[in-house]
């Protein structure tokens, strides 16, 4: 695997100039139906992105990233999300990948990091389980030490693509059951192992986004273990910190795009006439420039003090109700036919707002649910009093 980071650009127009010309001459084309072709595509598109050294804009080059400064990280992430190309498989870039750069042995992050970058090896998130969502600490998945490997049993539930992983990145208990955050260790598990079983969920959209997983006796090498055992909850706030700030800037510009194709949208439907339509709009556009004035925060929190910090939780309640108040005014916009699906002859851009409509649901939930950001706000940005329905920090 090479990369070629010799060939950026001096100045930031031309490496504006150089994304621009690389997206659309090797843009891969339409998102194909079936699911086996779109991971395929996502994941042929990562391959051509890093082998012309243009994958990882924060990532250190040594494991195939960037190491773009922080008007590069903007400029990159506005013209990838302007470009319409796919972003990384799954969430292993922009979660486990961090995590594994601030915590991983040189030995781990040589295996793991490139790979993982490439797309050659999918990475997924397996920390949810049935009775530990909100309250992860009280999560119940063993790991149980036997010589130089672990044995895992459990289950873990609504773990985002992990029917097509390779590689599961999770938490587990490896002290005494009430040990809480004391008693976690962050495991990487093959997710072609025997013992491991993926069930796909199906969603209210209709697809299987999300799995349920097993582990029935899995043995994992312990050198396979990041970081100490028992001391996983350190890399837990590394971890979701990550999660809640990946793709921030990605997605305010991506929003920007999106906005401005709804406001086209009203003007073809004759609604922009309407003041309340207009003052909608209006109030959108406020929101995804803060949206961008955020992701710039976190973006220089990371390459400051080398963690997104609590502002990745500003980002993520901004995000996530901007995305379901935006697709719930397209759907109300455009009426009756705003409820036809993709399939309907006469549904609107391909049922695109009703499908985002239904998939944005779960924005509030995902990534830690807006409640729980708004306690991390109110303890850690605010200095209010630790919430005492929540174990002690
Ligand atoms: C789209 C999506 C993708 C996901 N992907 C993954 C993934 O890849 N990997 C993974 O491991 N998990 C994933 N999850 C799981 C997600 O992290 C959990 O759903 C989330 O943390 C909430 O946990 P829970 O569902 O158990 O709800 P609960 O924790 O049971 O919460 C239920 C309700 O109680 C509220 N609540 C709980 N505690 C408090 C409190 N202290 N103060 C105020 N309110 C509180 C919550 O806000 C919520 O409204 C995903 C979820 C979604 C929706």
């Amino acid at each position: 695997m090479t990369t070629q980071h010799e060939t950026l650009p001096a100045t930031d127009e031309e490496f504006r100039a150089h994304l621009r010309e690389f997206f659309t001459t090797r843009h891969p084309g339409r998102r194909p139906k079936d699911p086996a072709e779109r991971v395929a595509w996502q994941r042929a598109w990562n391959a051509t992105l890093f082998d012309a050294g243009l994958a990882g804009p924060a990532w250190p080059a040594e494991y195939g990233g960037m190491d773009l400064p922080f008007d590069r990280q903007v400029i990159y992430q506005e013209e990838f999300a302007r470009a319409r190309v796919p972003g990384p498989v799954a969430t292993g870039v922009g979660i486990a990948g961090p995590t594994i750069i601030t915590y991983g042995t040189e030995e781990q992050k040589q295996r793991w990091l490139p790979a993982m970058l490439r797309g050659d090896k999918v990475w997924a998130q397996a920390y949810s389980e049935p009775g530990a969502g909100s309250d992860l600490q009280a999560l119940r998945t063993t790991a149980r030490r036997e010589g130089d490997e672990y044995v895992v049993n459990g289950q873990k539930v609504w773990n985002s693509s992990a029917d097509i992983a390779d590689i599961l990145f999770t938490l587990v208990r490896t002290g005494a059951p009430e040990s809480r955050q004391r008693g976690i260790s962050y495991l990487i598990i093959d997710a072609h192992a025997p013992g491991v079983q993926v069930r796909p969920l199906r969603d209210l959209t209709g697809g299987h986004d999300f799995c349920e997983i097993f582990f029935d006796e899995v043995r994992v090498p312990v050198t396979d273990r990041v970081g100490e055992e028992n001391e996983g909850w350190k890399l837990v706030r590394t971890s979701l910190g990550h999660e809640r700030a990946a793709g921030a800037m990605n997605q305010a510009s991506m929003y920007r795009r999106v906005l401005d194709e709804l406001i086209q949208l009203a003007r073809e439907r004759g609604a922009t006439a309407d003041p309340l339509v207009r003052d909608r709009l209006a109030d959108f556009d406020i929101r995804v420039r803060i949206m961008r004035y955020n992701a710039m925060r976190i973006i220089d929190s990371i390459l400051t003090a080398g963690q997104p910090g609590p502002a990745s939780s500003v980002s993520r309640i901004l995000i996530s109700r901007f995305e379901q108040d935006l697709h719930e005014f397209a759907v109300e916009l455009l009426g009756p036919a705003g409820l036809l699906t993709r399939d309907s002859a006469d549904a609107v851009q391909r049922g695109r707002w009703l499908y985002g409509f239904l998939r944005t649901r779960a924005s509030t939930i995902g990534a830690g649910t807006v409640e729980i950001q708004r306690n991390t706000i109110a303890e850690q940005v605010l200095g209010l009093p630790h919430d005492p329905a929540m174990p002690a920090r």
